[in-house]
């Protein structure tokens, strides 16, 4: 028997565990998912949590019975791997060997490291942070509204892998906007300036021209507007003060923290310098062969996103399948920016671009369909428990989006 441990059962654990679960019954593969969550997130849509327009519940599926409908599933905290030899170490003493490990357990949000967030910041990037952001929103009654990133760590193993300063400014966006068409229904968006931030020099660093002409526009039409090139020093009560000694008032002050690799990583001394594994192209650890790294605790993923970490989980089974079968094609890694935004009023903004990695695709779409397909990806998520849309479904879709571009 070969012993798989998938750590994390997110977007890159689950879609290696869909992959694997199909054959390994047959060429005898054991696979255990060790999560801290009784439940998968759908982080996508926290941003809808956070306008108070969804409920956690709504978007969370249990995933003890995924798991067990083949594999083992075991609910505790990932706390240290040895990689010499090959045991995962868990609460309370538990340990776990493994012939091959997935290390899939996203990163770290370092929101401890933001002077007064705690008193003063909220978040829409967690399912204790979303609801409670939601309550602010309510609540809201003039003034700045400041949404912005931290910065994220430079890492030097991956030279190749392009530096963003910030981890994922999509949720940025999509709060702005979502809040934008909240206040006027309410009748409150003269009362409001609502203002993104970015530490990079451009806003939406991760895309091309393109995208940044079709959100600039927009970002006008909405009376959004965008600063560039800030770094939080503090969060006070009712203002943002800035690295540069700039400060903006602020009534509320929202933030996507700084990510680093998951702890567990870094205590095993296999992360790079902002505690990411670094992985080669097929994912495996650069100084661990079976040992693969996806998602956004890998130092490979750039930006940090769900689409990415399900095109690393489809690499490395495709890697597993033919390291323990000797079937079927190891999978190239294309990775690309492909998200989309809701932008409130059934509205969205896909955004497909691959400009970061040299390509030519560039490519944004805003409105209803758009809306629609988010919408239904974010159910497909849940209904059928992270599998992702069958092959022939992403292929039709990337000939529908073939002729808009
Ligand atoms: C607000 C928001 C909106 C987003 N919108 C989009 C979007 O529209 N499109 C998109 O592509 N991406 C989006 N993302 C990014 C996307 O959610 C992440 O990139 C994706 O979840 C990363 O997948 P992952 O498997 O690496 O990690 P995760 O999905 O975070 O899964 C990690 C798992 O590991 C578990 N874990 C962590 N540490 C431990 C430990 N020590 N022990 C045991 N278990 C542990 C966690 O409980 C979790 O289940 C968004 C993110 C946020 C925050």
């Amino acid at each position: 028997m070969h012993k798989l441990v998938i750590l994390g059962g997110g977007f890159g654990g689950l879609t290696v565990f869909h992959h694997v679960a199909k054959w390994a019954r047959e060429y005898q593969v054991e696979i255990t998912v060790i999560d801290e969550r009784e439940t998968f997130l759908v982080k996508p849509s926290l941003p809808e949590v956070s306008l108070g327009e969804k409920s956690v519940r709504e978007i969370t599926f249990p995933l003890r019975q995924v798991v067990e409908s083949y594999g083992t599933f075991i609910r505790n905290r990932v706390n240290r791997i040895d990689p010499v030899a090959q045991k995962v170490y868990l609460e309370e003493g538990v340990a776990v060997s493994y012939d091959f490990l997935v290390i899939a357990l996203g990163a770290k949000k370092h929101f401890g490291e933001i002077p007064g967030f705690a008193d003063y910041g909220h978040s829409m990037c967690t399912d204790v942070l979303a609801p409670r952001l939601a309550k602010a929103i309510e609540q809201f009654d003039k003034g700045n509204i400041v949404i912005g990133s931290m910065q994220v760590k430079q890492a030097t193993r991956l030279p190749e892998v392009p530096y963003l300063k910030a981890a994922c400014e999509g949720p940025v966006g999509e709060v702005a906007f979502m809040i934008d068409v909240a206040l006027r229904k309410r009748g409150k968006r003269d009362d409001a300036r609502v203002v993104c931030f970015s530490p990079s020099p451009i806003f939406f660093e991760d895309v091309g021209d393109k995208v940044h002409e079709a959100f600039g526009d927009l970002a006008q039409k909405h009376q959004v507007e965008v600063i560039t090139d800030k770094i939080v020093r503090k969060i006070e009560r009712d203002y943002v003060e800035f690295d540069d000694g700039s400060t903006l008032e602020s009534a509320l002050t929202i933030m996507i923290p700084a990510y680093y690799g998951p702890d567990a990583v870094a205590n095993s001394g296999l992360g790079d310098e902002a505690g990411f594994a670094p992985t080669n192209e097929q994912f495996q650890h650069l100084d661990y062969a079976n040992i693969y790294a996806i998602g956004d605790g890998a130092s490979r993923t750039v930006p940090k996103l769900g689409h990415l970490a399900v095109e690393q989980g489809n690499v490395v089974a495709s890697h597993l399948k033919q390291t323990l079968t000797g079937r079927g094609e190891v999978l190239p890694y294309e990775p690309e920016v492909f998200c989309i935004m809701n932008m409130g009023n059934r509205k969205a903004m896909l955004i497909r671009s691959n400009t970061l990695y040299g390509g030519q695709r560039d490519f944004a779409y805003y409105g209803q369909v758009s809306s629609l397909m988010k919408s239904s990806f974010d159910e497909y998520m849940l209904r059928f428990k992270g599998k992702m849309p069958p092959d022939m479904l992403q292929r039709l879709l990337n000939v529908y989006l073939g002729r808009l571009e």
